[in-house]
């Protein structure tokens, strides 16, 4: 059976407990170990999928279909593990199961109640799907203290019970503030919120402390001696200069050999690091770099393109460069005045219009792919971008009302809803004005490649590649030709010959439109070649300019 790290997080929230839990789970695995991660998440919403990017973060979908939380995105690009349904559990969708049996009937005569029912449910949720697992990393959103992480601290209290004495761990990440007044660190936080976790049950093993000065030893020993653990349990995290030095930096603190010893292992195998090592190393002493704008709708919030920022840096350590990211908002190049868009894109190096929902915005990233084509400059279109890029050419051909019925009825529906369509399942359907959560194309599909164009010369030559979707509308299959014949190629579809899932430009040095989002599987081991050939473009481009 597998054994347990419960992460939990005190003081405040963003301590940056996602990516705590991946480079453990990193490290773990550079000593040879096969692990697993999971986040609960305390609130009602029954997945992110219908939270706004805005005050959520991007949404991360897995093979499976499951829309999680953008921690999972950490997990996968520190682990190179594939997330599945069984790795992101909310209350919502706990709630919503145990009162569907409810109403079944299954619990005929008992009375209902967070406990048992709850905390049996998210026990069960921690304990699923462990076959050939070594470690199974647990990570409770939220923060200590808060009322809706309450069954999910039980549960955790109640596994430590339950399991063996030395197949649970609990991990507790906390702040140790910097007041500059007094120009001293302070442990008192840390001190409340690890009482705070005892007076639910808990006692941490290991603490976690974030810092942005580093701790001296006598700190350190303080906050063992009132926190009731082992100095060398009290790990200091200072801020990183980049996220990929965070697992080097926590294993030279010692976390990993603390987690170890706690679970009483004396031989594990000294971590291999050298991908981390080759990682860094790319990353700090880049050869060269370019200059990318992205132009979306979401870009006050960076973590609303999480995957995306990363997937752009992974293509950048595939060419040894430094990718500057310009995050434009889609709208300013909205207008009859074309001064705004030439002033903002004439430097770029390349052209990205990642996915998104809804009309506004939609204009201005249409200009943009207009402006790529037109002057040669490398365009990457994501899900709403490659819809995007389908209606830029439509327009060129002559099209010119082209649209997307997500933007509202048009006479020229390029991109119009998509209401079947076959997955390894079986045939899915939906209805127009249904549902919203839950129901759009989620997950993994294959396309498959023309041979001999430029994407199948991207992806090594392959027939069929497996990519994640995450869309309600897609391009609508009659304006292929008329597409083609304005110079857009279609040169991915799906295994049907349905759905168009890639879109090319033959005439220009590289535009690539998707109906897929190719950033949820690039890592920075393991760069995406869709990512690594963008940027190589763009460095190209940037010895014309
Ligand atoms: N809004 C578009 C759709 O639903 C694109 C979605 C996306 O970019 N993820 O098809």
């Amino acid at each position: 059976m597998a054994r347990f790290i419960f992460i939990t997080g005190g003081v405040v929230s963003s301590l940056g407990k996602g990516l705590m839990a991946a480079s453990l789970a990193a490290l773990l695995q550079a000593r040879g170990y096969k692990v697993r991660i999971r986040k609960f998440d305390p609130y009602l919403n029954v997945d992110p999928g219908t939270m706004s990017p805005y005050q959520h973060g991007e949404v991360y979908v897995t093979d499976d279909g499951a829309e999680t939380d953008l921690d999972l995105g950490h997990y996968e690009r520190f682990t190179g593990v594939s997330s599945r349904q069984s790795d992101n559990i909310t209350s919502g969708r706990i709630y919503r199961d145990i009162i569907a049996r409810e109403r079944r009937g299954d619990y005929l005569g008992a009375t209902v109640q967070v406990i048992p029912h709850v905390t049996d449910a998210i026990k069960a949720f921690a304990l699923a799907d462990q076959a050939d697992i070594d470690f199974i990393l647990c990570e409770i959103g939220g923060t200590v203290g808060d009322i809706e992480s309450l069954p999910f601290m039980e549960a955790i209290r109640q596994l430590r019970n339950e399991l063996e004495p030395l197949q649970t761990l609990s991990v507790h990440v906390t702040l140790v503030p910097y007041i500059k007044a007094a120009g001293e660190l302070k442990t008192k936080p840390t001190q409340h919120s690890v009482r705070e976790l005892a007076s639910l049950g808990i006692k941490p093993d290991i603490l976690l402390c974030r810092a942005e000065h580093p701790i001296p030893e006598s700190e350190r020993r303080k906050i063992a001696q009132f926190c009731n653990v082992r100095a060398e349990a009290v790990i200091p995290a200072l801020d990183a200069p980049s996220i990929y030095s965070v697992p080097q930096q926590y294993h030279a603190e010692g976390l990993d050999r603390e987690v170890l010893r706690a679970f009483g292992i004396t031989d594990a195998p000294e971590p291999d690091l050298s991908s981390w090592e080759d990682v860094t190393d790319r990353h700090f002493n880049p050869e060269g770099e370019v200059t990318i704008a992205v132009v979306g709708k979401y870009v006050g919030l960076q973590d609303a393109y999480k995957s995306l920022n990363e997937a752009l840096i992974h293509g950048g350590l595939a060419n040894r460069v430094k990718v500057n990211i310009r995050w434009i908002d889609a709208e300013i190049f909205e207008g009859d005045d074309d001064s705004q868009i030439i002033a903002a894109l004439e430097p770029m190096h390349g052209i990205l219009v990642p996915g998104g929902f809804g009309e506004r915005g939609s204009e201005g990233k249409i200009a943009s792919v207009r402006f790529a084509r037109e002057r040669g400059v490398p365009f990457f279109g994501i899900c709403l971008g490659m819809q995007m890029a389908c209606i830029e050419s439509a327009r060129a051909a002559g099209f010119e009302h082209a649209s997307s019925t997500e933007f509202g009825p048009t006479d020229a529906p390029v991109v119009g809803i998509i209401t079947e369509w076959m997955s390894a399942e079986g045939l899915q359907s939906r209805a127009e004005g249904g549902d919203l959560g839950g129901t759009m194309r989620l997950g993994a599909y294959p396309a498959k490649l023309s041979p001999n164009s430029h994407t199948s010369r991207i992806y090594g030559g392959a027939e069929v590649i497996s990519e994640r979707h995450r869309h309600r509308y897609e391009v609508n299959s009659a304006f292929i030709e008329p597409l083609e014949k304005q110079g857009l190629i279609f040169s991915g579809m799906s295994p049907d010959g349905l759905l168009p899932e890639i879109v090319e430009r033959p005439d220009h040095p590289w535009f690539v439109g998707v109906q897929f989002h190719p950033e949820l599987k690039s890592r920075p081991f393991d760069p995406h070649p869709l990512f690594a050939g963008f940027i190589a473009a763009a460095l190209e481009q940037s010895r014309l300019v």
